[in-house]
């Protein structure tokens, strides 16, 4: 028994002390303040209008991730853990930073039926998601901002049913971490909120109704943590059924 109980003891111990050693290598990955220049740009060319693309669902606390947090947006903590910008299928999608191509089609990562992800110098990844084709891309290509890296497509593989761009930012090398991509793309969020097809609500608690309700003030996403969503007085009501 003694043993045991040294054994589990030291067990503990080595788990903290690598577990601080894998916190103190991470890069910090915060936000810029208010004012400060933010590292990326848009994952288009062109301006955004109703013949190019447009601000779609936001990341967070969304009610659509409210209405599938057990299902498609659990491994998420139940939030919508990128950004999406709606536009037809075959928009040029450009690269928002330098970087290197990690992963071409990586099922891992879902969002098909095509997928890239982008390592930047800076710690942060960039994925793009529901891409029309296979990117003409191959792990250890080099990248520059603004540079073509794949064409819009439709999860649903209709190009018309949602036809939209699914972009995310994470931690490049581990990609366990999600990051509010408005904190961090250099764009006019507050006009591009103004028009957009769907998904612009968030969902409330009622027990604490201001809580992540603006574009910019959600909560970043640790995959694999529990639900941030499971609120006992949701509003809009939970009516999923789950
Ligand atoms: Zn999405």
């Amino acid at each position: 028994m003694r043993n045991a109980a040294w054994t589990r003891l030291l067990g503990l111990a080595l788990a903290l002390l690598f577990g601080t050693l894998a916190l103190a290598e991470a890069p910090a990955l915060e936000a810029p303040e208010a004012g400060q220049a933010k590292p990326f740009g848009l994952p288009f060319a062109e301006p955004p209008g109703p013949s190019t693309w447009l601000l779609g669902q936001p990341f967070g606390n969304t009610t659509t991730a409210y209405r599938w947090r057990i299902s498609t947006y659990a491994a998420g903590q139940g939030l919508h853990f990128g950004i999406d910008f709606s536009a037809r299928c075959g928009t040029t999608v450009v690269a928002i930073g330098d970087g290197e191509v990690a992963k071409v089609d990586a099922v891992e990562h879902g969002a098909g039926p095509h997928n890239l992800m982008i390592t930047h110098p800076n710690g942060y990844a960039s994925f793009y998601g529901h891409l029309y084709e296979r990117p003409r891309l191959a792990p250890g290509d080099q990248i520059t901002r603004g540079q073509a890296v794949g064409l819009t497509g439709d999860p649903d593989l209709t190009c018309t049913s949602r036809p939209h761009l699914h972009l995310e930012v994470r931690d490049a090398g581990v990609y366990r971490r999600a990051f509010n991509p408005v904190g961090l793309i250099d764009a006019d969020w507050d006009a591009l909120s103004l028009a957009g097809p769907f998904g612009r609500g968030f969902e409330r608690n009622l027990d604490n109704p201001r809580q992540w309700q603006f574009l910019d003030d959600q909560p970043e996403v640790a995959f694999g943590g529990a639900l941030l969503n499971q609120y006992a007085r949701p509003w809009p009501p939970d009516w999923s059924g789950q």
